[in-house]
């Protein structure tokens, strides 16, 4: 069956959250169930950009990553849009097989029993600046699917306090997983709002989270590709 990609690049490195300045080739599938007011890839989202994604067979989108990898092996960014939408799991497969590792980043909305055959899964629920609304029992059901297989970590957008509050929700509700937060780059100075999570989480006296830019924004800005 096919994949719909809406890009394929690489290597280059992984710009936020666990894995941040780690090489990898990113696959971005088509398609996502959200529509986040602040999303900074609705050329994966928007079905208006439909015409440019493209279907893949797993053994298609494998050899471009062998391709761009130069056969070495590396961790694969699985991303999208939503990537949990599609059946990711014969690539997965067929990467593991040549020893390729693969991260994959989704919002937690749609669960998949192929999430266990991953070797980083990060739950990036979105906070109320996003204009969508978790739904907790799905979000449970995604980390019952992973299990104890992948490296499971949580990463939240935090554009305001009512975010800031979401997140630490969030934390208290899974406590045992590492929690990045990631100032929103839509609105604002980075810097500053980089500066202004800083001083909460040290106020709150916060000490077990991680808070990180967007490292592929400082460095590249916007541009696609990167
Ligand atoms: S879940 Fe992610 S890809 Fe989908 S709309 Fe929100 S930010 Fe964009």
């Amino acid at each position: 069956m096919n994949i719909r990609i809406s890009e394929i690049f690489g290597p280059t490195i992984q710009g936020e959250g666990a894995l941040i300045g780690q090489p990898t080739v990113f696959v971005r599938t088509g398609g996502c169930d959200y529509r986040c007011l602040w999303c900074d890839t609705m050329h994966a989202v928007d079905s208006k950009y439909r015409n440019e994604w493209k279907p893949m067979s797993a053994d298609e989108i494998f050899m471009r990553i062998e391709e761009l990898s130069g056969g070495k092996p590396l961790m694969i960014s699985l991303s999208g849009g939503n990537p949990a939408i599609q059946d990711l799991k014969p690539l997965i497969d067929l990467g593991h097989e040549q020893s390729y590792k693969f991260a994959l980043e989704t919002q937690g909305s749609i669960a998949k029993d192929w999430f266990s055959d991953l070797d980083v899964l990060t739950l990036s629920p979105k906070p109320p600046s996003s204009g969508e609304k978790t739904d907790w029992s799905v979000f449970d059901k995604c980390l019952s699917m992973a299990g104890n297989n992948p490296a499971i970590t949580i990463k939240i957008v935090i554009m305001d306090e009512k975010d800031y509050a979401y997140a630490y929700d969030t934390y208290t509700r899974y406590p045992h997983y590492p929690i990045y937060l990631q100032p929103c780059n839509k609105g604002g100075d980075l810097n500053e709002n980089m500066l202004w999570l800083v001083d909460k989480i040290i106020k709150d006296k916060w000490f077990n989270v991680r808070v990180l830019p967007q490292l592929h924004v400082i460095l590249w800005g916007d541009k696609r590709g990167v």
